[in-house]
C-alpha cells in the first residue's frame, strides 16, 4: 500500500480551487505526475496506491472528486466506485483507463462514474475534466430546485423524489436522469443530450447507458405506483409526460 502525501502549491501557480481531490493508481509514476500537476494548480491532493488505501482515506475526509484507475492491483477501480456509491459517497469520479478497455469503460459508468480519462493523457485534459466535474458538482449543490411532475415530487437541492409522499429510493444517476426529465415536461429529449446534461460526456460513449437506466426509473416509478410518465420516443429519445394522470 503506498500513500503519497500532498503536494504543496508552487509559489509561481494560481490556485483555481481548494478543492480536495484523492487519485487511486497504483503506477506510481502517473500518481505522482497527477498529483504534483493537480496540486500546482491548488488542489488538495492526495495519492492512494490501492482500493483497500483509498478507501482509508474517505473514510477519514471524504474528498471532493476522486480519479480513479480501473486496473488496480485486488479491488479494482471499477468495484471500488461501486463500492463507494453503495455507501452513499456521491462525490464526482473520473475514471483513468487503458486504451484497449473500452468495456471496462462502460462498466465504469454503470459502476457510477461521471467521466473517464483514456492513457495515456494530457494533463490539461485532466485538469479540463476536473474542473468541469467540480463546478457541475457545486451547480448541482448551489440549485433549491422542486420539480413537480404530477404525483413525483423531485426536491433537487436535498437530492430527495418522492411518489404520491413516499420516497422513491434512487441512485445518483437515476436521481439526476429523472431530474432532468422532470424538468423539461413535454419535450423529447435526445440521447446524446441526456448523456451532456446528466453524464457530461461531449465525446462518444454507448447511448445504451440512458436506455438502460431510463429502464431502472421505470420500474423505481412503476414499483411506487406512479402512472407511466416516461415514454420512448422511437428514434429519437425520451420524454416525461405529467399530465397524464
Ligand atoms: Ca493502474
Amino acid at each position: 500500500m503506498t500513500v503519497v502525501s500532498t503536494t504543496p502549491n508552487s509559489p509561481g501557480a494560481a490556485p483555481t480551487s481548494g478543492a480536495t481531490i484523492l487519485v487511486v493508481e497504483d503506477d506510481e509514476p502517473i500518481r505522482d505526475a497527477v498529483v504534483r500537476g493537480l496540486g500546482l494548480h491548488g488542489y488538495d491532493v492526495n495519492g492512494a496506491g490501492d482500493a483497500e488505501a483509498a478507501l482509508a482515506t474517505v473514510g477519514r475526509r471524504r474528498p471532493d472528486l476522486l480519479v480513479l484507475d480501473i486496473g488496480l492491483p485486488g479491488m479494482s477501480g471499477i468495484e471500488l466506485c461501486e463500492r463507494l456509491r453503495s455507501v452513499g459517497v456521491d462525490v464526482p469520479i473520473l475514471m483513468l483507463s487503458a486504451r484497449d478497455q473500452v468495456g471496462d469503460r462502460v462498466a465504469g459508468l454503470h459502476a457510477g462514474a461521471d467521466d473517464y480519462l483514456v492513457k495515456p493523457f494530457a494533463l490539461d485534459e485532466l485538469l479540463a475534466r476536473v474542473q468541469a466535474l467540480l463546478r457541475r458538482a457545486r451547480a448541482t449543490a448551489a440549485s433549491t430546485e422542486v420539480v413537480v411532475a404530477g404525483p413525483l415530487w423531485i426536491d433537487v437541492d436535498r437530492r430527495r423524489a418522492t411518489v404520491d409522499g413516499s420516497h422513491l429510493d434512487l441512485s445518483r444517476r437515476e436521481f439526476d436522469l429523472l431530474a432532468v426529465l422532470a424538468a423539461n415536461p413535454d419535450i423529447v429529449l435526445g440521447r446524446i443530450r441526456l448523456l451532456e446534461l446528466v453524464w457530461g460526456y461531449d465525446f462518444e460513449v454507448d447511448t445504451n447507458v440512458v436506455d438502460v437506466f431510463v429502464g431502472y426509473l421505470r420500474r423505481k416509478l412503476d414499483a411506487a405506483g406512479a402512472p407511466r410518465m416516461i415514454d420512448t420516443v422511437r428514434g429519437v429519445g425520451f420524454v416525461l409526460r405529467p399530465g397524464r394522470v
